[in-house]
């Protein structure tokens, strides 16, 4: 019993070779040249690259923003993710404040209880900060939930930033992580009301009133409280140019720095936002903003050095008739962008094919890196003896074109629409068993996986 993929090229963080791969039950049971099929199911995958699963550390399912829900639930964007060659998200689970962590992450596990596809985890949102909050740190690590967010943006999610130092100190105590969205939200507020006063109320207005400083500022300034608080912390999503210094004084200093961004920011500008449609500028509407193509090639060169150490999506995603909420006022339009169905598509042809990384990069940020961050490593993100069997089978060959019609998330739109692909993907397996073949999504149950500690 069992499946043996014969003949492709297994990519790894180390580069590629040419190995066959044995999936027996839920595990690779073996890798090597030439293994025997024995009783297993042959499968020829010659001129196919075989990637580990693809994990995104950054998903938002199931979510209320701006008094509506994103369009996806836990069935539909774990369905897209697979059918993107993604085995695992890490989700946010928030507990709404006064909540307790543990009531947050039981509200969150019956969410992805009903149907989710592919391997799941949470971070905890911490936002609400008190001595039982504090005690539940503990709770939430020996349950599996490793990693923490916080936000430096969004008055229903903040916390002030004595409670963040508090909550810092509090992590490096547990060996918990946290990951921040850094944004400047005192000036955002001043900004926004300039705009309001002023009239200036289509979505052009969002990109201005989150400029790329402000977004700099509060990752330098999350990164001095690090410091004093001797604990890594992750920058989630990071957009600008001018966040990246900040992250390289940071480590200059000697301090542990990881950084995430995502393939909005590697690929869009902002030059979308000017757009005389409302509603189209209104479907690029996220925090942080989509920047300038400056940004962009500062962002492609610190993937392919390793200043940046993984690419997610921050996959939430709005329809346009949810979207049309805000236009009149753009600080009405739920902010965020689909994209998990796309991910690895996007990277393999705009990162990999277009010169600008390699593959092992690309390993690093979609398998390797998320699997080691968030403590599941080397169960993901590699292809290896006793790992899960998560496999990407990845036809080079296979060119396509993105389109929002025939794409299983929920959204009416993709950002990427019409853009050519190089390649595309053949199969994915979960966990030993198909899930994917040809952009069929086939039936499958996705598992809560308990997190170690994480670290790169
Ligand atoms: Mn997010």
């Amino acid at each position: 019993m069992g499946i043996l993929l014969r003949g492709g090229t297994v990519v790894s963080s180390q580069g590629t070779e040419n190995l066959d791969v044995l999936l027996t039950g839920e595990k690779v049971a073996a890798v090597g040249k030439n293994l025997p099929a024995g009783d297993a199911q042959a499968v020829d995958c010659t001129g196919m690259l075989l990637f580990p699963g693809f994990i995104d550390g950054h998903t938002h399912f199931d979510l209320e923003v701006c008094g509506t829900i994103t369009a996806d639930d836990f069935a539909s964007g774990s369905r897209a993710a697979l059918r993107g060659g993604t085995t695992m998200v890490v989700d946010f689970a928030a507990p709404d404040k006064g909540e307790t962590l543990a009531r947050g992450l039981e509200r969150w596990r019956e969410k992805a209880g009903c149907g989710t596809a592919c391997d799941y985890g949470f971070h905890m949102t911490i936002d609400d900060w008190n001595e039982g909050i504090s005690r539940e740190i503990e709770d939430m690590m020996a349950q599996g939930v490793t990693s923490f967010k916080m936000y430096m943006t969004y008055p229903a999610m903040m916390i002030p930033e004595g409670d963040m130092y508090r909550a810092l100190l509090r992590l490096r105590e547990t060996g918990g992580i946290a990951g921040v969205h850094c944004e400047n939200d005192g000036v955002i507020r001043e900004l926004v009301e300039d705009a309001k006063k002023n009239g200036r109320l289509a979505p052009s207005s969002h990109p201005r009133t989150r400029p790329a400083p402000l977004e700099a500022e509060a990752v330098g300034h999350l990164l001095r409280l690090a410091q004093l608080a001797d604990v890594p912390v992750v920058i989630v999503h990071l957009s600008a140019r001018e966040s990246l210094e900040e992250v390289r004084a940071a480590r200059r200093r000697g301090q542990t720095v990881y950084v995430e961004t995502c393939p909005q920011y590697l690929l869009l500008d902002d030059s979308v936002y000017g757009s005389p449609d409302y509603m189209e500028a209104a479907k690029y509407v996220c925090a942080p903003p989509l920047r300038k193509r400056e940004d962009q090639d500062a962002l492609w060169e610190a993937l392919r050095n390793g200043e940046i150490d993984t690419v997610a999506t921050d996959h939430c995603s709005f329809t346009t008739a949810q979207k049309r909420a805000g236009r009149y006022d753009f600080t009405k339009i739920p902010g965020g962008l689909p994209g998990v169905e796309h991910r690895g598509v996007l990277l393999y042809t705009y990162g990999v094919s277009a010169g600008r990384i390699s593959l092992a990069n690309m390993c690093r940020a979609l398998c390797e890196n998320p699997a080691k961050l968030y403590g599941c490593w080397p169960k993901k993100g590699v292809i290896a003896p006793g790992s899960d069997g998560d496999v990407v089978v990845y036809d080079p060959a296979a060119n396509g074109v993105i389109s929002a019609s025939g794409q299983v998330q929920r959204a009416d739109y993709t950002p990427y629409e019409g853009w050519k692909t190089a390649g595309s993907i053949a199969q994915v397996y979960l966990r030993g068993r198909l899930a994917v073949d040809h952009g069929q999504v086939l039936e499958t149950q996705g598992r809560f996986v308990r997190r170690e500690k994480g670290r790169l």
